[in-house]
């Protein structure tokens, strides 16, 4: 996000919770068996536990989880977990609130911690925490991160930055790769690679935690570390995400130049069967991969924050 912050969309072409449920049920139709909210920042909009307890209750049951900045969790997590919430995966890219606010642009780091213990207690396990690492500002800070998410008992996850920031600034030759940040946390962690016969289209490489510092501790018996990189050790052949934006646009890729609007042709009263031959259509059109690396690639215009991770 741009430290102005960016316009909001206006209110009608935000789909209702009514026409949300609708395209998830009719996905959940289709054979989707996991439902992410993400954002922006999801907790943002008003009612979010609801949503949760009406996808709850579609059959076959999705498995329902939440990407959020951690800012209000504090205050939603018991509710959203007492409505059916499988999982939350939390942002936090430091462990100093000075470099946070350089980051985020607000000074909220003590309510990320709060909203992270809330979801913790609330038994919305395991709490995953998204780093990502930004040269000069936090990319020494890997192995402090992990060191504090296992004697927190939290999930560690690192995260190749990607071009989808709003001020198209992105720099590959400043990118830490997930190669970099493996040799930050070597440097202090010996860990081992995980193989993952199951990990299908999970775009986190995983890591065994074998010894390091404090052992005695570290809150979990089986540590473990994530790494996704998603530029240098793309997993776009394994890839089933397909995101629906607020505004109701199906993309069939985060990189996606394209969308499918689902919110007008359900406004002109397209019945289920053509909203989901239009699901369908859109993730046949999916492309291989996310070709960042080709000389023809164009960043969406939509940045990250109004696509969701
Ligand atoms: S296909 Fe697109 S959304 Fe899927 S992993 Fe590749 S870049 Fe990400």
């Amino acid at each position: 996000m741009p430290p102005e912050g960016l316009d909001w969309l206006p209110k009608d072409t935000l789909l209702t919770d009514d026409e949300l449920i609708r395209l998830v049920r009719i996905a959940v139709g289709l054979g989707v068996t996991e439902v992410r909210l993400t954002g922006g920042e999801p907790l943002l909009r008003r009612g979010v536990p609801d949503l949760v307890a009406r996808m709850a209750a579609l059959r076959p049951r999705p498995e329902i989880s939440i990407t959020t900045n951690g800012i209000l969790l504090d205050r939603d997590a018991a509710g959203l977990a007492a409505a059916g919430l499988d999982r939350v995966n939390v942002s936090l890219d430091t462990l100093d609130p000075e470099r946070f606010k350089r980051i985020a642009f607000r000074d909220k780091h003590a309510a990320v911690l709060a909203g992270l213990r809330a979801a913790q207690a609330a038994g919305l396990a395991p709490v995953k925490v998204n780093a990502v690492l930004l040269r000069g500002i936090n990319d020494d800070e890997a192995p402090d991160l992990l060191g504090w998410a296992l004697r927190e008992g939290y999930q560690m996850r690192f995260i190749e930055q990607m071009p989808l920031d709003a001020q198209h600034g992105w720099d590959r030759a400043a990118m830490v790769t997930a190669d970099e940040i493996l040799e930050h946390l070597r440097a202090v962690y010996a860990l081992a690679p995980v193989p993952d016969p199951d990990r299908g289209s999970a775009p986190a490489e995983t890591w065994a935690v074998l010894d390091g510092p404090d052992r005695a501790g570290w809150a979990q018996d089986n540590p473990r570390v994530g790494v996704v990189g998603s530029v240098t050790r793309p997993f776009c052949a394994d890839c089933d995400r397909v995101r629906l934006t607020a505004d109701g646009q199906l993309r069939n890729c985060l990189f996606a130049t394209t969308e499918s609007d689902l919110r007008t042709a359900m406004r002109a009263g397209a019945d289920d069967d053509e909203l989901a031959g239009r699901f369908i259509a859109s993730i046949a059109g999916k492309k291989a991969g996310h070709g960042i690396d080709g000389p023809d690639f164009q960043q969406p215009d939509r940045p990250m924050s109004a696509i969701g991770g």
